[in-house]
């Protein structure tokens, strides 16, 4: 191992009590997207304490930030993207507080042996992964504003249950709409046949969608409630309201499943006479460029800390399951997600128990871990030039063939 490595390494050990710290203050102080003031206050605190730059609200989003500390050139460019968001009632069941923490860390650990090597590391605050506020989905926004235009690499990490770690998992774009139908409201007993019935509109485009079901492919999904269906059982609803949304593998196939079950919405217009209105409830979230050659380094650096590996083939046959903003990121920049254990048993995530879990012993070991697997990748990257050349030229070929 190389000696500014294993001195990068030494300062995860140094800085332990503080990552932990950083892990607790999250988790006893939970935060929703978009109102993480709390979080953003100590993560950029303690960065500037460890003397790096600090930019405030970054891009507009009062809980973003973004921090660099440059070393004897100002390349490659490595940036950590720390989410810190919580969910209602559960507090951190998805586990962001861990990923502040290792991110946070791991940049930290880099900077102190920083000035000896060339290149800066940054760490990005992306507020609201969990999709909630105006900065919902912020990595999106980021990545269509160009926030990661000169940056080289982008890593970060997400806790996971199970015992095995793993970095090729992908994820379906996917996008949400709100569906409105505007009918007219009648007396149900005495006057139905004056009324457009809204509620009937809504029930006929959830049967269309059920029907489509049939003949969409395995990695399509579309799922949706009822938002709204009526006011009172003897007044015709005039206004009903449902959210739907839409997955799939590739953006082609997202598209066309949208304009499939728009049609169905349409369709249920038509044979109500009710109107129509279709607006999106988020943005788009694209699907997940998985990169060989950085999978190739965090998955060595992975089992160095005696991590055990998704088996790849199990990946594969089970394919992408949820979605992510971090997806758009992959889009624009060649960026990694190392998935890591922190308990044993299999639970879910956005639960309570996983949220107990992010500060067990098994978390906090783990949470040292993951900076240090953070630590060793980011590394490896600055120290060779040759590395990094090869996941550019990756990068270069899969976005081109995309098209994006
Ligand atoms: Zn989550
Ligand atoms: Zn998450």
């Amino acid at each position: 191992m190389s000696d500014l490595k294993s001195e990068a390494l030494k300062w995860v050990e140094k800085l332990k009590d503080e990552i932990l710290g950083i892990s607790e203050f999250l988790y006893e102080n939970p935060e929703l997207g978009s109102e993480e003031f709390k979080a953003c206050e100590l993560l950029t605190s303690i960065l500037e304490k460890h003397g790096f730059k600090v930019e405030r609200e970054f891009m507009n989003m009062k809980t973003s930030f973004k921090t660099s500390f440059k070393g004897q050139g100002d390349k490659p460019k490595i940036a950590f993207l720390a989410e810190y968001d919580a969910l209602p009632e559960i507090g951190h069941g998805c586990g962001h507080n861990i990923i502040a923490a290792t991110t946070v860390g791991a940049a930290i650990a880099i900077s102190k042996v920083l000035p000896k090597m060339n290149g800066e590391v940054i760490v990005i605050g992306t507020p609201a992964e969990e999709g909630r506020g105006p900065y919902g989905g912020s990595k999106v926004i980021m990545a269509e504003k160009g926030a990661f235009k000169d940056i080289d690499v982008v890593l970060t990490m997400h806790p996971l249950s199970g015992g095995k770690a793993g970095c090729r998992h992908g994820a379906l774009a996917v996008q949400s709409f709100k569906i409105v139908f505007k009918g007219k409201t009648a007396h149900a007993s005495a006057a139905p046949h004056l009324g457009i019935n809204a509620l009937n509109a809504v029930m006929l485009m959830f049967h269309g969608i059920d029907c489509l079901r049939q003949h969409i492919r395995k990695d399509g999904r579309i799922h949706g409630i009822i938002v709204k269906g009526g006011e009172a059982a003897n007044v015709i609803p005039d206004y009903s309201e449902a959210a739907i949304t839409v997955r799939a593998a590739d953006l082609k196939y997202l598209n066309e499943l949208k304009e499939k079950v728009f049609n169905c919405a349409k369709g249920a217009a038509l044979m109500t006479g009710a109107k129509v209105e279709i607006e999106p409830l988020m943005p788009l979230y694209r699907e997940k460029v998985i990169y060989e050659t950085l999978a190739e380094i965090l998955e060595r650096n992975l089992e160095k800390e005696g991590f055990k590996l998704v088996d790849p083939i199990e990946i594969i046959k089970i394919g992408p399951l949820a979605s992510t903003d971090f997806g758009n990121v992959t889009q624009v920049v060649p960026a990694i997600s190392a998935g890591i254990p922190i308990i044993e048993k299999r639970i879910s995530l956005h639960t309570r128990e996983f949220a107990e879990a992010t500060i067990s012993e098994k978390g906090k070991e783990a949470t040292i871990k993951s900076t240090r697997v953070l630590v060793e990748t980011a590394m490896d990257l600055y120290l060779n030039p040759e590395l990094l050349k090869k996941v550019k030229e990756e990068y270069m070929r899969k976005v081109r063939r995309s098209g994006s």
